[in-house]
């Protein structure tokens, strides 16, 4: 199948996983851009998107620790792909492996064979996925959109990666100095240092995040009309110093962007979508969410993500699915599902169907 000329897209050529989640080995090369996984429940279709993602990341969306990713009773993975840019034909192969060294799980990456760190492995592949737990985005915890957030902007920003990691550090050794001036062992102007460095470091944050939703709202939404409202807890020194006796009493910091939230709001009253939503309505809305991401990822980096599609078309009208078919053959895609009825087969009829079954791939000649 053929892309169109004028767009840029990553294409990941081949993937070989050995020891993730099920799948003890796998290799697999990428023939067409759209790739279509069916099999029962429970066979590693989700397993497979996750280990791109993870590829992508060095992270996963769902596991809430990175052991869980290692098959049960093995010690190690490794997750390798070979990454092709369609503009100019440059190729990278990536690793991840993870090895359980004395009981502490110790993470490797490498990009063309050299050991990397992580804030430089990053960028290297970018993914957006869909699947359906993100529908808990809309109605979750505020924690749950800002880890969503920071998951998308440290995927294609180092900067705001670096930041990110070096402001948490900061909470977590200010609110011991914090706790430390409650009990009487350390002295209020200590704080002043660690302060700067929070709203110095918080400044990069918001910004970034701020232009991030910019951009959102200023996307063509597919399915629904809504918007973003950035909820930002806006951090300065002069806040701070309103906040300070708290602070020192309950020893922790409690402005700024690790308290940052957002909405999805709707209509010309701005209703809150997590209060009058319907689930139909939830689902169009994250999907809108993701497509915007994929134009944040293409303008930030000039070229398309892989987008990731699992479970999408249930609980989608076929007006939805439509939708969602016009969108498949812009990057590469790949979609898991149970099963699909025979007019979307027929829709996707470009595509490679392969058949998942207990960690394996065996592709569907006769669709
Ligand atoms: P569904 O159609 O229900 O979404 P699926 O094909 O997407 O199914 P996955 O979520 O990819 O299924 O795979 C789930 C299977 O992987 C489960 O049987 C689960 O027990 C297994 N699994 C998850 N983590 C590991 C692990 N670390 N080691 C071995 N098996 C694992
Ligand atoms: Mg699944």
């Amino acid at each position: 199948m053929g892309l169109p000329d004028t767009i840029s897209f990553m294409f990941l050529k081949s993937l070989k996983l050995v020891n993730f989640r099920n799948y003890s080995s796998c290799n697999f090369e990428f023939k067409t851009p759209l790739i279509i996984l069916l099999g029962n429940n429970a066979q590693g279709k989700s397993n497979f998107l996750e280990s791109i993602y993870f590829l992508s990341t060095t992270k996963s969306h769902k596991a809430e620790k990175d052991e869980e990713l290692i098959k049960k009773a093995e010690n190690f993975l490794r997750v390798e792909g070979q990454v092709q840019n369609e503009e100019n034909n440059d190729q990278t192969q990536l690793e991840i492996a993870m090895q359980i060294v004395d009981g502490n799980l110790v993470k490797k990456v490498k990009v063309n064979g050299v050991t990397r760190r992580i804030v430089d492995y990053i960028g290297n592949l970018s993914v957006v996925t869909f699947s359906p737990e993100d529908i808990n985005l809309v109605t979750g915890s505020p924690s749950l959109r800002r880890w969503h957030i920071d998951l998308t902007l440290a995927q294609i920003d180092k900067e705001y990666k670096k930041a990110l990691t070096e402001y948490g550090e900061i909470i977590i050794r200010k609110n011991r100095l914090l706790k430390a001036i409650r009990e009487g062992i350390a002295k209020i102007e200590e704080l002043n240092f660690w302060v700067n460095e929070q709203v110095r470091l918080g400044e990069i944050i918001s910004t970034k995040r701020f232009k991030f939703f910019n951009f959102l709202n200023s996307v063509e939404k597919k399915f629904d009309s809504f918007f973003f409202e950035y909820l930002q807890n806006e951090l300065s020194l002069k806040r701070i110093l309103e906040y300070q006796v708290r602070e020192i009493a309950s020893a922790t910091s409690l402005i700024g962007p690790h308290r940052d939230d957002f909405r999805f709001l709707t209509g010309k009253d701005k209703r809150d979508l997590a209060h009058f939503g319907s689930r139909g309505e939830h689902r169009t809305a994250i999907l809108d969410l993701k497509l915007s991401e994929v134009s944040f990822v293409e303008s930030t980096i000039g070229s398309r993500p892989i987008l990731l599609l699992d479970d999408v078309f249930s609980e989608l009208d076929d007006t939805h699915q439509e939708h969602v078919l016009g969108l498949v053959s812009l990057q590469q895609t790949i979609i898991a599902s149970v099963e699909l009825d025979p007019h979307l087969k027929l829709k996707l009829k470009d595509a490679s169907f392969f058949f998942v079954e207990n960690g394996q791939l065996n592709e569907i000649v006769d669709k």
